[in-house]
Formats: structure tokens, C-alpha cells, sequence
């Protein structure tokens, strides 16, 4: 706290990222990056653009890169916003469709990602949590009521389950009637759901947000984009050019563009990745845990041992970081993201073998 702190910053909950460890190997489970590199394509595009042009500025309205996304979503580079990271592209959009003085309150999830509380008590929006089922499920119905806006993940972090597009759909048909934006966050979908980026066409308030940060291996790159009817695009472009017209920098932006375009090369790494999930899930089955469907590039799971807290500290003292929320409803899960099999192994090897971890100690 600081006394130089304004009012607004003072009131403000960040967001807490999963650990970065600086100075210990650890196997990395916590933050769902990509266990596996990006395309050699993407290296070689960044190697290109890492010369004499830096020292010009970065295509502001990042055609290259819109371009790529239009080609490859089948719909317009006027339909497509790129920014820095899908965090950016969100923290953008709630400013931009989200707490007008004659709205309710946007809806989300009870449990969803954490940083959708955080964007709307920065931009000030009232909001109201619809709570998940008790297995864990978006209940649609609840969103289709009255109400000054709705976003959900699909599939939802940190659980990965994940939502029919019928079912979405009928969400976006009756907010339009609302007049209101859904925004459908699909940082995982290629794990296994279903986009609606294709229906953008049909429904003009619908919103869907994409990440390279997991599907393209690109976490550490930072590039994200929308993909909506123009007039979306347009309220994100006034929002970024209201605050940073370069979001995106000339090796992000060639990057960004090489990965969109190499779809046969993440589809080979992402399809490990979900016999990977298969294979750990039903091996946890077996040995007691409760693991929630996932169509993601992670897992939720629950020891019947040990609560989530114990199992974190007692993962992370062996080496391996995972991520536990302390929250209601979610603090005795753990959310597991999928690494190689080897790093997967040794996950499963310590859950089956370690006394303290499977709990037989306790038991005993
Ligand atoms: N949406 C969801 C649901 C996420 O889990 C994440 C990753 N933390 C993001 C968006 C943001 O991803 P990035 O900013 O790396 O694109």
C-alpha cells in the first residue's frame, strides 16, 4: 500500500499467476503451456523479422496477422482483433461491451478463470456469478435472462468441461434479442471442444476469444485474437487505440502469424496432448481420484486421500507444481496441466507410489 495509490488501485484485487520458478527445476504442470515446442515455421519467421526492421514500428492494425486468422476461420480480416496475449484481448472487450449505465450485471461462472472478477473491478462493472451444476457443468439457462452481458470459457478452466455449440448458441440468441455481447472465451478449444467462431456470421454480439499461448506453444510470445461481426471489432480497436496502438510487437506479430498458419504441425502435437489427458485421467481413475471430464490440455482432479492443499505442498516439495485455488466449492481439487508422457509418468508414479501422497500412511 502506498499512499500515492488513487482510490481505484487501491480497491483493485489483481490477478495471481501460477508460479514462474526462477531457480528450481520443477516438473510444470501449474500454468497449461504447451509441453512441446512451437513449429519450426514460427522460429523461423520471428529470426526473419529480429533485423533492421525493428527499428521501425509494428503494423498497428496487424493485417499479417488478421489475415492469417481470416484464412483460417474462413471469415474476414475486418472480423478478426489481434493483441497481446488473450488477456489483453479480454481486458479490452470488458471494457468495451460490458457495464453501460442501463445494464444488470454481466454474468460468469461461479467457478471459472479468475482474472474475469479482476477485469470487471478495473473497469468498475457490477457483475453476478450463475453457478456451475454440482458435477461441474454451464448450465445454460441461467444465462438466458436478462442481464448486462455474459462471458464463460469453453471449455471452462479450470474444470475442462466443455459446451455443445447448440447449447452456446442459445445463449447468443437471447442476448441478442437483449442486446447484449456474449463472449465465449476459448482458450482450449482445440483440446477437444467445439468453436463458435463459425457462427459469428449469425449472430452479431458474439465474441470469441483465442490464445497461441496453449494450443500453439507460444505462452511466452503473448499473442491472442477475437474473431466477431465488425462492429466487435471495431469497440475492441477504439479501446486499444484509446490506450496502446502497438500492442503487438513486429517478432510477435510474425510469429503469431507462421503458427496460425501451420494447422498440421499443432495438430500433431496437440493430439499427444489429448491421448496424453486420456491415458493420465483413466490411470488416476483407477487409483481413486475423482477427475473431471476435460476437454482441455489439463485436468481437475480430487485425491480421496488427501485434501488440495496437502497434495499441492507435498507435489510441489517433490518437484512437481500444480495449481490449487483456494476458493469454495474447488479447494480440495487440484488443476493439472498435461505434459509429456514422461512428465506425466512421473506425476502418476508419485500419486500411485508415494505413501504420503496416496494417503496409505493415514489410512494405516
Ligand atoms: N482465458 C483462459 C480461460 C485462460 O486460462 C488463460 C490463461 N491463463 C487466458 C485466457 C489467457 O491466456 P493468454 O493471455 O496467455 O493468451
Amino acid at each position: 500500500m502506498s499512499k500515492y495509490w488513487n482510490d481505484r488501485i487501491r480497491s483493485l484485487s489483481p490477478y495471481v499467476p501460477g508460479e514462474q520458478p526462477q531457480n528450481r527445476k520443477f516438473i510444470k504442470l501449474n500454468t497449461n503451456e504447451n509441453p512441446y515446442p512451437p513449429s519450426p515455421k514460427v522460429i523461423e519467421a520471428i529470426k526473419k523479422a529480429a533485423g533492421d526492421g525493428l527499428r521501425l514500428y509494428p503494423d498497428p492494425a496487424c493485417r499479417e496477422l488478421r489475415e492469417a486468422v481470416a484464412q483460417t476461420y474462413q471469415v474476414k480480416p475486418e472480423q478478426v482483433f489481434a493483441g497481446n496475449g488473450s488477456d489483453e484481448v479480454l481486458a479490452f472487450a470488458f471494457g468495451a461491451f460490458f457495464g453501460s449505465r442501463d445494464a444488470g450485471p454481466l454474468l460468469f461462472p461461479d467457478i471459472t478463470y479468475s482474472f474475469y472478477p479482476v477485469y470487471a473491478g478495473l473497469w468498475g462493472i457490477p457483475f453476478r456469478t450463475v453457478p456451475l451444476t454440482e458435477d461441474f457443468s454451464i448450465r445454460t439457462e441461467g444465462y438466458r435472462t436478462s442481464c448486462g452481458g455474459v462471458i464463460f470459457p469453453n471449455p471452462n478452466a479450470p474444470t475442462g468441461r466443455s459446451l455443445p455449440s447448440k447449447d452456446i448458441l442459445s445463449v447468443a440468441e437471447y442476448q441478442e434479442h437483449e442486446g447484449r455481447a456474449l463472449i465465449v472465451d476459448e482458450a482450449y478449444i482445440a483440446f477437444g471442444g467445439e468453436s463458435a467462431a463459425s457462427r459469428i456470421q449469425d449472430h452479431p454480439n458474439l465474441l470469441t476469444i483465442h490464445t497461441l499461448s496453449k494450443a500453439a506453444s507460444l505462452a511466452g510470445l503473448r499473442a491472442g485474437f477475437a474473431i466477431g461481426n465488425e462492429g466487435l471489432i471495431q469497440g475492441l480497436c477504439r479501446v486499444r487505440d484509446s490506450f496502446n496502438s502497438y500492442t503487438l510487437d513486429r517478432l510477435a506479430l510474425a510469429g503469431a502469424a507462421a503458427a496460425v498458419l501451420d494447422a498440421p504441425y499443432y495438430k500433431g502435437i496437440n493430439r499427444k496432448i489429448i491421448a496424453t489427458r486420456e491415458r493420465v485421467s483413466a490411470a488416476l481413475r483407477c487409483l481413486g481420484f475423482e477427475v473431471i471430464p476435460s476437454s482441455a490440455n489439463f485436468i481437475f482432479i480430487r485425491s480421496p486421500h488427501r485434501a488440495g492443499a496437502e497434495l499441492f505442498a507435498a507435489l510441489r516439495d517433490r518437484g512437481i507444481l500444480v495449481r490449487h485455488f483456494n476458493k469454495p466449492r474447488i479447494a480440495d481439487f487440484l488443476r493439472v496441466s498435461i505434459g509429456t508422457d514422461e512428465d506425466m509418468d512421473a506425476f502418476l508414479d508419485l500419486c500411485g507410489t508415494d505413501p504420503e501422497l496416496h494417503g496409505l500412511t493415514r489410512i494405516l
